[in-house]
């Protein structure tokens, strides 16, 4: 139940456990006040070393902690990038986050999937690492509604949307293409074991709708906004992380589209961006209803939309 959200839809099955060895590198940098250095924060177990090089998962994580202006880095978060018999996961408890890659298929494509993955579970490390710093009473409160272990939990689905909305939103940032994540899990035919969903074939294609889900475009196209709304009619629909914001994601995208090409204006989408989110995670931590209404993430996602406009 409790790491239902931390294990998201990033990874699949192998067959193949890993044995440990570590690479180092003389990679660092300082960056604000923050000792910023990867050397020896990322492990690349033996199994993955066929994979993108240590370098290159260092090189991308100082790209992204390049992008976050004055918001706190995660530096207590330690990486491991191993083989895909454990899901791509953050976990909230130590702040570790786990790329499990496929390294046999080893390709510039795989690759680039391989990053955008640590890209997207470094972020969710920024986002907790920052409402802990923000919020002072949210260490608390969430063991509070972690203990109630209530079956969808309201608090939690919200919570857990916002994370992925802001890990999504950091990975788009860096690569400055809104279609990522359709693009990294179309391009993992093997890697479609969706944990949230209760899948276990690991073996099955993702939907078109999955993939969708975590496309920041699609609400370009006429009729996107009255598709969701329909679909918000349904229980499972209101239960999933990534379509509850997809009104935010679009609106997100089109604030940013044409702007994000100017290297300044890119620095500033993240520190503008999680004072948004933080606020919308403390209104959570308040939510004590039974379950979600139509009207509730219709709303959140009005105020969402609203904010982002007047930042970005
Ligand atoms: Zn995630």
């Amino acid at each position: 139940m409790r790491a239902i959200w931390m294990s998201m839809i990033l990874s699949s099955m192998a067959i193949l456990g890993p044995s440990i060895s570590i690479a180092s590198s003389d990679i660092c940098a300082q960056v604000l006040d923050d000792t910023f250095d990867f050397n020896g924060r990322i492990i690349v177990e033996e199994k993955a070393q066929r994979g993108p090089r240590l370098q290159e998962y260092q090189e991308r994580l100082m790209l992204v902690e390049s992008l976050l202006g004055n918001l706190k880095r995660p530096t207590e978060t330690r990486v491991t990038v191993g083989h895909l018999t454990i899901f791509s996961v953050f976990d909230r408890n130590d702040f570790s986050v786990y790329v499990g890659i496929q390294p046999q298929t080893a390709s510039w494509k795989r690759s680039k999937v391989d990053l955008d993955t640590l890209n997207h579970e470094y972020a969710h490390a920024i986002f907790e690492k920052n409402l802990l710093a923000s919020i002072p009473q949210f260490r608390d409160q969430y063991a509070a509604i972690d203990a109630r272990a209530r079956e969808n939990d309201p608090a939690v689905i919200l919570y857990t949307a916002l994370h992925e909305l802001f890990a999504d939103i950091v990975t788009v940032v860096t690569t400055k293409n809104p279609d990522t994540f359709p693009e990294l899990l179309a391009a993992s035919p093997e890697a479609l074991k969706s944990f949230e969903l209760g899948v276990q074939d690991s073996h099955r294609e993702f939907t078109f709708e999955e993939l969708n889900y975590r496309s920041m475009t699609l609400g370009a196209h006429p009729g996107a906004l009255k598709s969701w709304s329909s679909l918000l009619k349904q229980t499972e629909s209101k239960q999933h992380p990534y379509f509850l914001l997809l009104p935010a994601r679009w609106k997100f995208w089109g604030l940013v589209r044409n702007k994000i090409s100017s290297a300044s204006y890119q620095k500033q989408i993240i520190e503008r961006v999680f004072p948004i989110l933080s606020q919308e995670v403390e209104r959570m931590l308040e939510f004590s209803q039974d379950s979600l209404s139509e009207a509730d993430v219709q709303a959140l996602n009005y105020r969402l939309m609203k904010s982002l406009e007047q930042v970005l």
